[in-house]
């Protein structure tokens, strides 16, 4: 560094001659010495613990400060419909997660309540584990199930499930230590076959083996980069035991378990007489069991205790998917034309033909959207900048677009 003899430190004033060495800044004239980099550097540090200490005090409230399962549950309810006995599950496990935060050091533990939905894909089981991140205000990360391998096979390492979170939690690893994993598809994972016996299966036990280590609470080295291709990056440990993990999965074919099982005991007929008819009717009665005969090993059913179901949307909650939670669909059409000043509606008949078309195709919830949007694409392309201020989606004009869209094959 050159030493630039008639300069002064800006900051504590020494000249060239007082320092070891000085930095220029970006203005001519102005300079900063290396005693108040070092000065700086260490109030930076500083204010770093600070930072964490009162971020690990905003973790440690009290009880009275986290919403109530019915609050949880009502918040749950202005996002997601439906769901009723998913949303209640999820509502009492993540309160009793809190309690097992604030819990007093005694002979009791309250143990995690890891959770497990399992229900048709696209029936809302992301978007639960989602608001309730957003109401809860933790970190939170979405991970697949299917890309995770065995150590030492091709694909994703368990612990890369952990570098999402530190990475959603800024790598603040107080945070992310209670933050939320919702691990998607969990049932792809699931034994292949009923023999317990196939012991080198690498997507399925090899996996369900090492989540368990994660699922119970330990602490795990995270590549803070995640992946294999940064050998040299210092590994982070990161402790597992208050972090929540809800799994979700549509566990194709179970109903045939469930049922299975039922019938075996009343052949035809439910507790309460009731006779059973669709395959959908059976999820209801889930039990730990079915997932057992479906492949998940028993250690990793014992730690997700809360087992949960989600229906599958028929007509009538599809419908209400288009227009009710507060950023429906339709809600966020609405507000992109009211930024170009335009008022926009749907017409009731419009709506129908836009849900029935989801149920023709079997769309789901998640193909809702983009049948809105082949519909409105040339509308959004024509109205602005026009002097439209009025504009109605009829039944007429969901019919033309979807005819001439090439997405939505009629
Ligand atoms: P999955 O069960 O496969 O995790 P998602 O939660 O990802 O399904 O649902 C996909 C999309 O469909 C959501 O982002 C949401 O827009 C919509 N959706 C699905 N189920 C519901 C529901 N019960 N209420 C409101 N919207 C829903």
């Amino acid at each position: 560094m050159p030493k630039a003899k008639s300069n002064k430190c800006s900051f504590c004033g020494r000249s060239a001659s007082e320092v070891r060495f000085m930095v220029p800044g970006g203005e001519p004239g102005v300079f900063i010495c290396d005693s108040c980099i070092d000065i700086i550097n260490g109030m930076i540090q500083e204010m770093e613990q600070d930072d964490k200490a009162k971020n690990k005090q905003k973790l440690s409230k009290n009880l009275s400060d986290v919403p109530k399962p019915a609050q949880i549950k009502e918040f749950l309810d202005q996002y997601v419909i439906g769901q009723e006995s998913a949303k209640k599950y999820l509502s009492v496990s993540v309160y009793n997660h809190y309690k097992r935060l604030l819990q007093a050091d005694d002979d009791t533990d309250i143990e995690k309540s890891n959770i497990i939905m399992v229900g048709p894909t696209g029936t809302g089981k992301t978007l639960i584990a989602k608001t309730i991140a957003r109401l809860l205000d933790v970190p939170f990360t979405i991970v697949d199930a299917t890309v995770l391998t065995q150590a030492g096979y091709v694909g994703e390492d368990i612990e890369s499930l952990l570098t999402r979170l530190l990475q959603a939690a800024d790598y603040d690893v107080a945070k992310a230590e209670r933050g939320i994993v919702f691990i998607d598809e969990i049932d792809k994972i699931a034994r292949k076959g009923d023999n317990p016996s196939i012991t080198r299966d690498v997507s399925g036990e090899g996996v369900q083996q090492g989540l368990l280590k994660l699922l119970e609470g330990s602490i795990v080295n995270v590549p803070p980069q995640g992946g294999r291709k940064h050998p040299e990056q210092r590994m982070i440990p990161v402790d597992t035991k208050n972090i929540l993990f809800i799994c979700g999965g549509a566990f194709d074919g179970i109903e045939q378990k469930i049922a299975h099982r039922m019938n075996s005991h009343v052949v035809g007929y439910v507790t309460g007489g009731r006779r059973l008819g669709k395959k959908d009717d059976y999820l209801q009665y889930i039990e730990p069991q079915d997932l057992k005969s479906f492949g998940l090993i028993p250690e990793i059913i014992g730690r997700l205790p809360v087992l949960t179901h989600l229906e599958p949307l028929d007509k009538e909650a599809l419908r209400r998917v288009l227009t009710e939670p507060r950023n429906a669909i339709t809600r966020q059409y609405k507000k992109l034309f009211k930024m170009d000043g335009v008022e926009l509606e749907f017409d009731e008949d419009a709506l129908d033909l836009i849900v029935d078309t989801a149920v023709k195709y079997k769309l789901g919830a998640r193909g809702l959207r983009s049948i809105v949007e082949s519909v409105m694409i040339d509308s959004m392309y024509e109205v602005p900048g026009t002097d439209i201020r009025q504009f109605t989606v009829t039944r007429q004009l969901v019919a033309e677009q979807l005819a001439k869209s090439t997405k939505i094959q009629q």
